[in-house]
């Protein structure tokens, strides 16, 4: 599942390629009208003609700014968003094309399709449901600080919870865990100040890195030309299960929090 530093890569790849290009109409292909949420009609009505005056990323969403309003697109499970279309003779699952003024395209292939596309007026119903982007200046270890206190969770499903910050998903909240030596299951409001500054440092690190690596590839994550996330290779417990832990050499085990299966040192996290 695409997280925010595959999103922001995405974006990053795709910015040039859209930013300042007109949109003409939205094509959706038989069967594909969960793609699009609303009408299609209401859709084209909104968008015909409007500009894209920059593509942005917003939690896990990949965001094109028009002139009033803009496009969410969710890449959940396996969206893909192409600029040129690949040299592939039929790109299949292709759910819906957008056609630009330039005569250009833009594909949204989505082989499982849960991805969503969306249009709105407005940013405030958007913005409503998400929390803070951990890679902001708002996002400082004080304000990590409050946010966990008022919460007694696991700290896991805290993370997972696009309601305080957004962005992180499995890979990366496992990641963020690991490095600030905290068990997954330990409760957000019994942390010491020592531990919320590492977590708070370690958030950051690995959000970083993995934008600086464009994401993670295991199986469905590409961007671009088939081009793979290089920072799996990076990655310290997840998918990392019976390999040594690289700070004190432990074992990495799987475990499940918040019904997901989740990657821990037992020794350095406890
Ligand atoms: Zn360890």
């Amino acid at each position: 599942l695409p997280e925010l530093p595959e999103v922001e890569t995405v974006v990053r790849d795709l910015r040039p390629y859209l930013q300042g290009k007109k949109i003409k109409k939205l094509y959706l292909q038989p069967g594909a009208s969960k793609t699009l949420q609303g009408t299609i009609a209401n859709f084209n009505k909104a968008v015909c003609n409007q500009k894209i005056i920059s593509l942005e990323r917003r939690a896990k969403y990949i965001i094109l700014r028009l002139p009033v309003g803009f496009i969410s697109v969710h890449l959940r499970m396996t969206g893909r968003l192409y600029g040129q279309r690949p040299q592939v003779k039929d790109l299949p699952f292709i759910r819906a094309t957008f056609e630009l003024s330039s005569g250009q395209k833009l594909y949204f292939q989505d082989v499982r399709r849960f991805g969503k596309i969306k249009y709105w007026p407005k940013s405030e119903p958007f913005e409503e449901r998400l929390g803070v982007e951990p890679l902001s200046d708002q996002f400082t270890k004080e304000f990590l600080q409050q946010l966990l206190l008022k919460s007694s969770r696991q700290v896991k499903a805290f993370l997972l919870d696009q309601k305080s910050i957004v962005g992180l998903g499995n890979i990366y909240v496992d990641e963020a865990l690991w490095r600030a030596r905290i068990h997954p299951l330990r409760k957000t409001n019994n942390l010491n100040p020592k531990e919320i500054k590492d977590l708070w440092l370690a958030i950051r690190k690995v959000l970083q890195a993995g934008i600086d690596n464009c994401g993670t590839t295991f199986d469905s994550f590409y961007y671009g030309a088939e081009q793979m996330g290089k920072y799996a290779k990076l990655l310290k417990v997840f998918d990392r299960v019976g390999e040594k832990c690289q700070r004190c050499a432990s074992e990495i085990i799987k475990i499940k929090v918040a019904t997901r299966g989740t990657h821990i040192c037992q020794k350095c996290q406890q």
